[in-house]
């Protein structure tokens, strides 16, 4: 596919998406991404080649309008491209005008069983709906809700998930099985084709990994529609991070996925940080800094894991793709440093700084953090990036 098709560019949608991934024809994996149509979510585009768009959910009272705008903000600050909110009821729907003024990336609203919440949503100008057609009563609502989408160029995402399938297709295949939950996604898609409505894009998350790859496998070879990838209530940090990568990153490894969430009990950031580390580890998407830091050993000679810590969380602002390596030892040390953006060695109680390559000098280990953030700051503000400036997070300013 031509790199061309993956500049998210839409005559008449917006602008494109910031330029920090890479594009196919650098895929690592030679992954050949399947084949869908082309939606927007806002002007985000998803789909026929777009860049794997990252999204969150924020878990604020969505009626709290400062709360939720703030949330949204660090989301946007960290990396996040499409953000979802759960509309419970009428006056969460009649709220999210007032954030959409605060947010600069796209809204979606989450909403079941009420079409009136729906519509709302679609007033106070959302970018997207995740509603299940089937759960919203009439064919009029249903009709209602497609009418009212379609006038404002408004996808709707299906989100089936394995704990809320109908019963009668439970009884069919005694349980919330692969078959049952494509059969699930398939069946909301005809309420809407039968409407006219085609901006679909669809989801099949079920907690268990195994389940929802065989799901998505059997959906993605029935349908060209985009598809939202996530492993559903995956768990805590570092579990769930684990569970969401081996299931969103075999997915995408074959080429299925146009947008990823990965679902933490945790801040809705760290799903963003997860989502980055997926994609960057396929070699899809690159965005920030990556430290590289080597586990400790007997060899230590500096406090490399409460460095490494420091420099990611000091770093977390930068947006261009970066490497920096935090290394502990003379052995393995300079040979990982050099070969980083910027990267450290540590050696007694004193470390050496390379940049691009090259030693720069030796510092004592207290003066290690602020010289190796001098010289990530000079390298960003110093040479244009692929985002097209100084590589600092200026969050979607041309989202
Ligand atoms: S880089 Fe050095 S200190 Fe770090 S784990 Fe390897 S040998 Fe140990």
């Amino acid at each position: 596919m031509a790199a061309g098709s993956l500049d998210g560019t839409a005559p008449g949608r917006g602008a494109a998406l910031p330029n920090v991934y890479e594009d196919l024809a650098r895929y690592p994996m030679n992954i050949t991404r399947r084949k869908t149509r082309r939606i927007y979510v806002g002007h985000v585009p998803i789909g026929d080649g777009a860049p794997i768009a990252v999204q969150s959910m924020t878990n604020t009272d969505t009626k709290d309008v400062v709360s939720t705008a703030r949330q949204i903000r660090r989301l946007e600050r960290s990396g996040c491209e499409i953000v979802r909110l759960g509309v419970p009821d009428l006056d969460a729907a009649q709220a999210l005008g007032r954030i959409r003024e605060r947010a600069r990336i796209p809204l979606i609203a989450d909403i079941h069983f009420d079409h009136k919440l729906a519509l709302e949503a679609i007033r106070q100008g959302v970018a997207g709906l995740r509603l299940n057609p089937g759960n919203i009563g009439s064919a009029q609502k249903v009709r209602d809700v497609c009418r009212a989408a379609a006038e404002h160029g408004i996808p709707i995402r299906i989100g089936v998930n394995s704990g809320s399938i109908e019963k009668r297709l439970l009884r069919k295949y005694g349980g919330p099985t692969v078959e049952a939950m494509v059969e699930s996604a398939l069946s909301h898609v005809a309420i809407l084709e039968k409407e006219g409505f085609y901006d679909i894009k669809i989801s099949l998350k079920a907690t268990d990994v195994t389940k929802t790859i065989d799901a998505y496998r059997m959906l993605a070879a029935q349908v060209d529609y985009p598809l939202h990838v996530g492993i559903t209530e995956a768990g805590t940090l570092l579990p769930g991070a684990v569970k969401s990568a081996v299931g969103i990153g075999i997915l995408l490894a074959e080429g299925i996925g146009d947008t990823i969430r990965v679902s933490l009990s945790a801040r809705p950031e760290h799903e963003v940080q997860a989502a980055f580390s997926i994609l960057r580890a396929l070699g899809i998407r690159k965005r920030g800094v990556e430290v590289i830091a080597c586990p400790t050993c007997a060899r230590t000679s500096i406090d490399v894991i409460g460095l490494a810590q420091k420099v990611e969380r000091r770093l977390s602002h930068i947006a261009a793709p970066l490497q920096v390596a935090v290394m502990g030892c003379v052995v393995n040390g300079p040979g990982e440093a050099r070969e980083a953006d910027v990267g450290i060695a540590g050696g007694k109680g004193m470390g050496i700084i390379f940049k691009k390559g090259a030693s720069i000098g030796t510092y004592r280990e207290e003066e290690l953090l602020p010289a190796l953030l001098h010289e990530v700051e000079l390298l960003t503000s110093a040479a244009p990036s692929r985002t097209g400036g100084a590589g600092r997070e200026e969050p979607h300013s041309s989202l």
